[in-house]
């Protein structure tokens, strides 16, 4: 039988509880133990996919093609636990799919409540992540206890800690603890009325995260201790790390959590191996140098839409034990003429994105990146941008385009898969998900793959027009990676060039800190030598 996690938030929103689930799943793992980990979303959104970059930050794909909270990307970097459709479940999901079961006569006229209907989906959408294999699930609840949409949520895991048994449940709250710099003091009153609306629902916190930004004194911690109704030893410290979000599972364990959560659930483990988390730490403390790297993206979605890519960038540093500067440039900025920022950088990269704005400064920056030889990684639409480049500015193709941006292009050398000739259509669809690919030997991604099969994640609707094949080839364009089929384009490269790769999928979706994803790895590298050389 499964042992159940449940991570409740306290006070305010933004405390990093998805950063403290995945370091509380990855001291399971290093434990030994077999997890799964999923986030509860009370929001409406049936679907995480269709809500705008700007409030949620990153849509995180996974290898099954489901849209997600960007939560689950720290789940999969810390734990390498796979994530999958099943780990992200909103209120929106829920109450939809009740609704349906009520349309379909599923109930049978009876009437249909919160409590059981809505809370029984939710617990079984919880247990639907049990297999005979695994340990221990984590569930995350989103949102902040007191919300009027979680507290279904919180209904239904106090529900499952009835059925499960409560030495078979573990229930963390992560709170603040503020300092109030004017009286100088921190205080506790607002992580006692937290635990206090839980217990009104009937759970009782085993363990109390405290975010805090100075160390709590014994003598607040017995405070908190005696007023949250938690052992002493249960009140855990999480202050602001120094230097990077991978230092948190080191805190947490420093301070016990891991042997407390293996005590409550009676289940014998050797302690947890850190060393590859210690090492990941010396790479980040320790650098030999920096490298600056350029993600060129429209100015708001700079902030939180590229998550896994600044990660990935941090992993690929972490491999070569340098320090990432990174700089965040407006691609409307270059349309004006502001292109300072370019010569500034070591490397560039062009994330994914979507529809009109900012697409020609994309395009200008990979030609400033082509001609002046700076180590270049488009990604999605960045290789999208970079085959336009290419068709325009090397094969002579005026006005070269994506038929997102430009329908009427005289060469759409990227457009839909149904404006292509010969090749099944997806209806407009998203390529989702897990694609297998195909890579030419002697390439620079053969190389840094260290294989000639590989499988990445997609998100996307428009792909590489089969119909340029041979004339952007003619003009030097590497077809670097195809699907197995070889019906389309994956990766294109440029020889003579110290890094040009550009890939259709999402790479940064499956870099982990002491797993950095090679192509990250080999482009920092190559950024890092061309800075040390000259
Ligand atoms: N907008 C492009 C497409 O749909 C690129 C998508 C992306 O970069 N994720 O194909």
């Amino acid at each position: 039988m499964a042992k159940y996690i449940f991570i409740t938030g306290g006070v305010v929103s933004s405390l990093g509880k998805g950063i403290t689930a995945a370091a509380v799943g990855s001291l399971l793992t290093s434990r030994g133990l077999r997890i799964r980990i999923m986030k509860l979303d009370p929001y409406l959104n049936v679907d995480p996919g269709t809500m705008s970059p700007y409030q949620h930050g990153e849509v995180y794909v996974t290898d099954d093609g489901a849209e997600t909270d960007l939560d689950l990307g720290h789940y999969e970097r810390f734990t390498g636990a796979p994530t999958s459709r099943k780990s992200n479940v909103t209120a929106g999901r829920i109450y939809w799919d009740v609704l349906e079961k009520e349309r379909r006569g599923d109930y049978l006229g009876g009437t249909v409540q919160m409590i059981p209907h809505i809370s029984n989906e939710i617990k079984s959408r919880i247990r639907a992540l049990e297999e005979p294999d695994v340990d221990v699930i984590l569930c995350e609840i989103g949102g902040t206890v007191g919300d009027i949409e979680g507290s279904i949520f919180l209904e239904a895991i106090r529900e499952i800690g009835l059925e499960q048994g409560r030495d078979n449940v573990v229930y963390i709250h992560l709170t603040y603890v503020p300092f109030i710099a004017a009286a100088g003091e921190v205080k506790t009153k607002p992580s006692q009325q937290s635990v206090a609306k839980l217990r009104e629902i009937g759970i009782m916190p085993d363990i109390l995260i405290c975010r805090a930004e100075v160390p709590l004194s014994m003598e607040v911690r017995k405070k908190l201790s005696l007023f949250c109704n938690v052992p002493l030893h249960s009140v855990i410290e999480e202050t602001d790390v120094k230097h990077s979000i991978y230092e948190v599972p080191l805190v947490l364990s420093d301070q016990g959590l891991d042997e407390q959560i293996m005590v409550h659930f009676r289940i014998a483990r050797p302690q947890a191996d850190l060393t590859p988390w210690r090492k990941v730490i010396n790479a980040i403390r320790n650098p030999r140098g920096e490298v600056s790297i350029g993600v060129v993206g429209k100015y708001q979605e700079l902030q939180d839409a590229y998550k896994s890519i600044f990660e990935a960038l941090d992993h690929g540093c972490i491999a070569h034990s340098i320090k990432l500067n990174l700089v965040k440039i407006a691609s409307e900025d270059l349309e004006k003429g502001k292109t300072a920022a370019i010569d500034t950088v070591d490397g560039i990269l062009i994330p994914g994105g979507f529809g009109h704005r900012g697409v020609e400064g994309k395009v200008l920056a990979v030609q400033m990146a082509r001609e002046k030889g700076i180590p270049f990684f488009g990604i999605c639409m960045g290789l999208q941008c970079a085959v336009i480049e290419f068709a325009r500015n090397v094969c002579g193709l005026a006005n070269a385009n994506t038929t997102e941006i430009d329908p009427q292009s005289p060469h759409p050398v990227v457009c839909l898969m149904e404006e292509q000739k010969g090749l099944t259509t997806l209806g407009g669809n998203m390529r989702l998900g897990a694609w297998h690919c195909k890579l030419k030997p002697d390439t620079r991604v053969a190389k840094a793959y260290d294989t000639l099969n590989i499988s990445e994640r997609h998100r996307h609707r428009y792909e590489f027009n089969n119909d340029y094949r041979e004339k952007l080839q003619e003009g030097g364009l590497i077809l670097a990676g195809t699907t197995p089929d070889e019906s389309l384009v994956e990766i294109v490269e440029i020889k003579d060039h110290p890094w040009f790769v550009a890939v259709q999928f999402h790479p940064e979706f499956k870099s982990q800190p002491f797993n950095p994803h090679p192509l990250f790895a080999g482009f920092v590298g190559a950024a890092y030598a061309r800075k040390t050389d000259g």
